[in-house]
């Protein structure tokens, strides 16, 4: 660090994303990627757009968050769209946090979210996941905005919509922020609550279901004056958040939604068969509604098992943290993908 970042930040510990090797392949099921690529029409419509390149997007994303807005059957005005999920929940934290307005969130949740406090000099408070790694909403008092993974990352458990209202109508004051990035892979989510209440945010992603990671496109559904509110910021800090390739991809995967579904469908059976031949070999697996499963072998710990993954060409994620040490994140591929990964797999419980 130079002699002039500033105190605050010397301390500052970043998130730290899943690893990405330039240099070598392995099979990579670390990212929570979709193993599907994007439509035709997305890569077509973002060749097209580049043609333009020398001109600005649209600070107001109008076609896009039209589009989206048509898809959600909500209006445009409810709709802002970001650089990566990421990016609006930075705007909604910027929106509504300070010194007096502390986040709440579980103890074991997507990383980000703390990271979003300490660089933003907001307080935050963690609430324990139940023993069973489960939200419950009697634990979320009045006691400051919330948000919550649904699915959570990264133990991959749904929450049922009707608790997440539950905590929604104890906390009428605070915005409670539900973070959906794989709510695709869900049986349920709680996009109705944006539009029945004036308190909720609902945070979805392009990279997982719609398979586009890498060209950056997040977006959130809300009453109309929370979007303002985060328009603000965006307008203050990055008027044109969304570049023109992206917008137009963006468009094209939503024309073309039912491939995206479909891909939907086979990871859902992919994860299916993923729970079941993982159970057969010893695994306990969390319920997940998600594109990833969470499991814990007894006979060899997290970390090790990723290490000896990793050793043999597979990536996976662990989390060092106390209480999910043993456990590994497990990203769905395609069915090939899994067949290496089960082979590989085995090798590495025979050597035990
Ligand atoms: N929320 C959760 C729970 C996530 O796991 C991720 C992916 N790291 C994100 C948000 C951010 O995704 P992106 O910025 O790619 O939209």
């Amino acid at each position: 660090m130079s002699r002039f970042l500033k105190e605050a930040f010397k301390s500052l510990s970043c998130y730290v994303p899943g690893e990405q090797f330039q240099d070598r392949k392995f099979i990579k099921l670390n990212t929570n990627e979709s193993p599907y690529p994007p439509s035709p029409l997305v890569a077509a419509r973002a060749m097209e757009a580049a043609k333009c390149l020398q001109l600005y997007s649209d600070p107001e994303s109008a076609a896009l968050r039209q589009a989206i807005a048509g898809l959600h059957q909500v209006k445009a005005e409810n709709v802002i769209v970001s650089n990566g999920s990421d990016e609006v929940l930075n705007f909604a934290f910027l929106a509504f946090g300070d010194a007096s307005h502390p986040f709440v969130f579980a103890d074991i949740t997507y990383g980000f979210y703390k990271v979003l406090c300490d660089v933003n000099d907001i307080p935050y408070v963690t609430v324990p996941l139940r023993e069973d790694f489960t939200i419950r909403a009697e634990d979320y008092p009045d006691s400051g905005h919330i948000v919550l993974a649904d699915p959570n990352a990264p133990t991959g458990i749904p929450m049922p919509a009707e608790e997440v209202e539950k905590i929604v109508q104890a906390n009428p004051d605070r915005v409670v922020i539900v973070d959906e990035a794989y709510a695709d892979f869900s049986e349920s989510d709680c996009l109705s609550l944006a539009l029945k209440y004036d308190n909720v945010l609902i945070v979805r992603t392009f990279s997982k279901s719609r398979s586009m990671a890498g060209a950056r496109l997040g977006y959130a559904i809300g009453n109309e004056k929370l979007i303002v509110d985060l328009k603000l910021v965006k307008d203050s800090i990055d008027p044109y958040n969304v570049n023109l390739m992206t917008s137009a991809a963006g468009i094209a995967a939503i024309e073309e939604n039912s491939y995206y579904m479909e891909n939907c469908e086979k990871i859902i059976r992919t994860r299916r068969k993923t729970v079941k031949k993982l159970e057969s070999m010893g695994f306990s697996v969390l319920p997940s509604g998600a594109n990833f499963v969470f499991a814990r072998h007894p006979g060899i710990g997290g970390e090790q098992l990723y290490r000896k993954l990793k050793d043999k060409g597979v990536l996976i994620r662990h989390f060092s943290s106390e209480r999910i040490r043993d456990f590994n994140r497990i990203t769905i591929g395609g069915e090939e993908q899994m067949d290496c990964f089960f082979n590989i797999l085995d090798d590495c419980l025979n050597e035990l």
